[in-house]
């Protein structure tokens, strides 16, 4: 049995009793369990980085940057043990699984440039003799905390960038695949980083709320549901912190009728279930302009007959679990409900046979096949809500405007992609579009690590998206400095307001 502790000042550190249990979601059974901080334990945690920060920020730039390419190396080292950990907690398989650290690594690469990535601006002799330069400095001890579904990608959106730029760092991962964070923290102390730069707390509200209320955590970087996202921002900011809090999802993919329908159909059945649909870029709409709904239909159906659903260390699987019961459950009734609403349930996800099992409803573990459901009528729950499973929604639209007042009234705004051979109508959604993130013929059009990834309205609360220049600003702040040196002709008293004559 697993028994997943803290990482405080360098060192694993135990917990003082609260514990929750870590499934493997392919059998269902216990595998280990991982502790559940208390107050005093995160209180532990940030003073290790408070006390790590003052030295860790005076190092040289090029020092903070070696480390920087030790961890990378490492961790591409690391890679398969990492994904295999992410895999067997989380459920995905592990091909996903490594592609997921890949592109948390590429954040960690991107990172290496830190050196450049703080490059202020210089101004000589903005006044007589005077010279302005701006100059951008950490914050002192950062948190980040995280969701089950990216345990290894989504905290790398986010302390490798915090570190380089000379701040502590304390992540919260997801309680329930705990085990990846452990990991890194040790590639962290072998890469050289100092004791105490890189902390890990393991927990649930109980250390989130402490997080938010401890007054030495100058910023905080969520990724989670819409109402936690909501609630860390406004508890994060009524404290005076800086936070940014990325929230659910429910990502649409409009089809013009001019578009190639199998690049369509390869396209929606990978964003759809890949990860089994718990990735916040996962398509979950399908909007059929008409004519070609029944097409499109037909082609997705056989696409997903052909899948391949077993254990993620099953190198044949395709598809995986989902991350707990609970959670499998939620998502199978959205089946039930989006009949009840009208819709025509074409592929039934619990009928999937599982390899080394029977059907996804009765094999042992959190198992649930590919479903579609069509004709789903706009604005229905099943239209409308956060699934966050292996449901694709079919939506028939009469024109583009249609399908475009569907997503803009929708209170998510993540992802969204459009499929066309037509590049004025691709450049006109992506000017109408109210979405963060936009695929033109790219289903899961996820920003590479230098751009910023971040969507609107209800899937991010702040003003700053995460990774990439925005990230590099997030998690430090800026100086100007305008200096004059002694000159015998300074001019004396002056009680006007300087002009920069
Ligand atoms: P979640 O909101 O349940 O948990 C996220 C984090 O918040 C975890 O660390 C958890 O321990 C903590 N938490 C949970 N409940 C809390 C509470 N009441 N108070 C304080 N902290 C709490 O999310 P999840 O189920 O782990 O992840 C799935 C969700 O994350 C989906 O909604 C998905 O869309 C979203 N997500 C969004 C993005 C994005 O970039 N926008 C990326 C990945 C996942």
């Amino acid at each position: 049995m697993k028994n997943v502790t803290h990482w405080i000042a360098g060192a694993p550190a135990g917990g003082s009793g609260r514990t929750s249990e870590i499934f493997n979601p392919a059998t269902g059974e216990v595998s280990g369990h991982v502790h559940l901080a208390s107050a005093a334990e995160v209180d532990a945690a940030v003073a290790a980085a408070s006390a790590a920060y003052p030295a860790w920020r005076d190092s040289s730039l090029v020092k903070r940057s070696q480390v920087m390419f030790r961890f990378r190396e490492l961790m591409h080292a690391h890679r398969d043990e990492l994904a295999a950990l992410v895999s067997e907690e989380h459920g995905k398989v592990r091909s996903d699984a490594l592609g997921e650290v890949l592109r948390g690594l590429e954040v960690v690469e991107f990172a290496c440039g830190i050196p450049h990535l703080l490059k202020g601006g210089f101004s000589e002799g903005v006044s007589t003799r005077v010279d302005s330069y701006s100059i951008r400095q950490p914050l002192g001890v950062v948190a980040g905390i995280t969701p089950f579904n990216f345990p290894a990608m989504v905290p790398m959106w986010m302390f490798p960038i915090a570190i380089a730029a000379g701040n502590a760092f304390v992540l919260k991962p997801s309680e329930r695949d705990p085990s990846a964070s452990l990991l890194m923290a040790a590639l962290w102390k072998e890469a050289g980083l100092p004791d105490g730069v890189f902390g890990v707390v393991q927990g649930d509200k109980v250390a989130v709320d402490r997080l938010l209320d401890h007054p030495d955590v100058r910023a905080v970087s969520f990724v989670g549901s819409t109402p936690v996202a909501r609630y860390v921002y406004e508890t994060g900011t009524a404290r005076g912190k800086r936070v940014q809090a990325l929230g659910g999802a429910k990502n649409h993919m409009l089809v013009l009728p001019d578009a190639d329908l199998d690049l369509v159909a390869d396209a929606a059945v990978s964003a759809g279930f890949g990860s089994a649909g718990e990735r916040c870029m996962a398509i979950s709409v399908v909007l059929a302009v008409d004519p070609i709904g029944d097409d499109l239909v037909d082609r997705i159906v056989s696409r997903v007959a052909a899948l391949t659903v077993g254990p993620g260390d099953d190198p044949a699987s395709e598809m995986g679990p989902l991350v707990t019961g609970a959670h499998r459950d939620k998502v199978a009734s959205y089946l039930d409900l989006g009949v009840a609403e009208g819709a025509k349930l074409v592929v039934d996800g619990r009928g999937t046979p599982v390899r080394g099992g029977t059907t996804a409803a009765d094999t042992p573990g959190f198992w649930l096949g590919p479903t579609v459901l069509d004709h789903v009528p706009a604005g229905s729950r099943v239209h409308r809500e956060e699934i966050f499973g292996p449901v694709l929604s079919i939506v028939r639209v009469s024109s583009y405007e249609e399908g475009l007042e569907l997503i803009n009234g929708g209170e998510f705004g993540n992802g969204t992609a459009v499929f066309t051979n037509d590049g004025g109508a691709a450049r006109r959604f992506q000017n109408e579009v109210e979405v963060g993130m936009v695929g033109i013929n790219v289903p899961i059009p996820v920003p590479m690590a230098f751009y910023s990834f971040g969507g609107w309205k209800a899937s991010l609360f702040g003003d700053t998206h995460v990774h990439g220049t925005e990230g590099v600003h997030f998690y430090t702040r800026g100086k100007v400095v305008t200096s004059r040196w002694l000159d015998p002709g300074h001019g004396g008293v002056n009680l006007g307001f300087p002009t920069g004559r």
